[in-house]
């Protein structure tokens, strides 16, 4: 692991070996199975949509400006995520 590119490759491939088995279980067990891109999880409301400008990494917490939703960075992804895979809709960055 101390050669980072090596390193890197070697995590690459370990990802795409999780992603390959839960694909693979999830068709045994006829469950649905879906990839999310996490742009915007996190600074997408999960209560109404509005996307913020941008967030920092140091924020781990935030109001929504539009509906006033107190919240937490982690959970409010966790919300998109679960959103995105349960309906294949997606939140993505709008035009201004
Ligand atoms: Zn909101």
């Amino acid at each position: 692991m101390k050669n980072k590119k090596l390193a890197k490759t070697t995590a690459d491939q370990h990802w795409f070996e999780i992603k390959r088995q839960l694909e693979y279980k999830s068709n045994c067990y006829g469950s649905k199975f879906a990839l999310v891109d996490e742009k915007y999880t996190s600074s997408t409301c999960s209560t109404c949509g509005y996307q913020l400008e941008k967030i920092g990494l140091d924020v781990r917490s935030w109001t929504c400006d539009h509906c006033g939703s107190a919240h937490d960075r982690d959970i409010n992804a966790a919300l998109n995520i679960r959103t995105v895979g349960a309906t294949g809709i997606a939140f993505g960055k709008r035009d201004k």
